[in-house]
């Protein structure tokens, strides 16, 4: 196990960069805590793999430095790293058996059989593999082989780290939440530092007791599955996460506020942003209140889903999403407000001062 430092890591897969957009990872600076549980989250081509394969040496950066426990790596190639890392499709040996797919790993290392034996036989017995041990892995079907794939991720107990990268892509759904599971508990069990990667937040916030949310070759914030939720610092966090997303709303700052359309609204602390920025006001859908005082709205959409409602409203030529409780009603001439402790405001998408909080 080891604490991992991204020393101002960048990355260009064309020769010569010019510009920030010719970067697949802009500028990536901060640490991995010894046995911390990460998720890497984000959209398709934001950078996720870039930064794993860096950290596991498949890449080298272009610009930068990665130590484990204070020695550079950089240079290192994979092999030399005592890394272990699971790729979003199986990486088996089709012709040998399940339990030699899981020692493979060990053997390699120049472990004694006897111990190869125990760690093979513990790995099956976590991942539910005992029917297939003796199988050749040519048959098995896509589910399993990725099955295999976890368990030579998750065989060696001498690792520095755990890198998955969406390794549960071709698992089916229940296999999924099953598999999650396991790998939360082993991360428990042994506190090896495990990155995972994934473009679904549900993934992420249960698996993670630190998510790190990347966009655009950038990573946006580092937090807790709550402060991302009540505290996003970045527009594209609060929508990302979140179900429905953060309502982002166009406004102008007022004196000691914002300006929606032609509402003000006040704030604790006038908007610190500079000339020229682009200002808007975020709210979670749970901080909208719907009663007959504040802005008024249209109904647009109204979604039952379970206990709640999700209802649509028109505000100024803005869609902003409300949540309510099933039995709550909205009336006929709807009026919207934001609870204070809500409120968010972003420059340029970013956070900035005058937000209640
Ligand atoms: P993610 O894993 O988040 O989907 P990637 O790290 O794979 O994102 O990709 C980040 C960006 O780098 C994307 O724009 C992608 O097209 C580009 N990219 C990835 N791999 C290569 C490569 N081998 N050569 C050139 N561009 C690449
Ligand atoms: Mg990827």
């Amino acid at each position: 196990m080891a604490r991992i430092d991204l020393e101002h890591i960048r990355h260009a897969y064309g020769a010569a960069p010019k510009s920030a957009d010719d970067y697949a990872l802009k500028e990536v600076h901060h640490v991995w805590r010894d046995g911390g549980a990460y998720a890497l989250l984000g959209p398709s081509g934001c950078g996720k793999t870039t930064l794993l394969n860096i950290i596991s040496g498949l890449i080298t950066p272009s610009e930068g430095r990665i130590l484990f426990d204070g020695q550079d790596v950089t240079q290192l190639a994979p092999e030399d790293r005592n890394i272990a890392q699971v790729f979003q499709f199986p990486v088996v040996y089709d012709t040998m058996t399940v339990a030699d797919n899981l020692a493979f790993p060990l053997r390699n290392r120049g472990m004694n059989e006897a111990d190869v034996q125990k760690r093979v036989r513990e790995t099956i017995e976590m991942l539910d593999l005992g029917a297939h041990a003796n199988r050749k892995a040519q048959r098995l079907t896509a589910d399993l082989k990725q099955k295999i794939s976890l368990g030579r991720g998750l065989v060696r107990q001498d690792v520095n780290a755990i890198l998955f990268d969406e390794p549960l892509t071709v698992i089916d759904p229940h296999m999924k939440w099953q598999l999650r599971s396991q790998l939360k508990l082993v991360h428990k069990q042994f506190g090896h530092t495990m990155v995972y990667v994934t473009h679904d937040q549900t993934e992420a916030l249960t698996f993670a007791d630190t998510v790190v949310v990347m966009y655009g070759g950038e990573i946006v914030q580092i937090g807790t599955p709550q402060e991302l939720f009540e505290r996003p610092s970045h527009t594209f966090v609060g929508y990302f996460i979140g179900s429905p997303g953060m309502n982002v709303l166009p406004v102008q700052a007022d004196g000691a506020g914002v300006r929606l359309g032609s509402h003000h609204i006040p704030l604790p602390k006038p908007v610190g942003a500079s000339a020229g920025e682009k200002i808007e006001l975020g709210v979670r859908p749970e901080h909208v209140r719907v009663g007959r005082e504040g802005m008024a709205a249209r109904v647009s959409k109204v979604e039952d889903v379970g206990r709640q409602k999700i209802v649509r409203f028109s505000l100024e030529g803005q869609e902003v999403v409300a949540v309510l409780k099933e039995d709550e009603t909205v009336p006929a001439e709807p009026h919207l407000s934001f609870s204070p402790e809500g409120i968010g405001i972003y420059a340029d998408s970013w956070r900035i001062g005058g937000g209640s909080r």
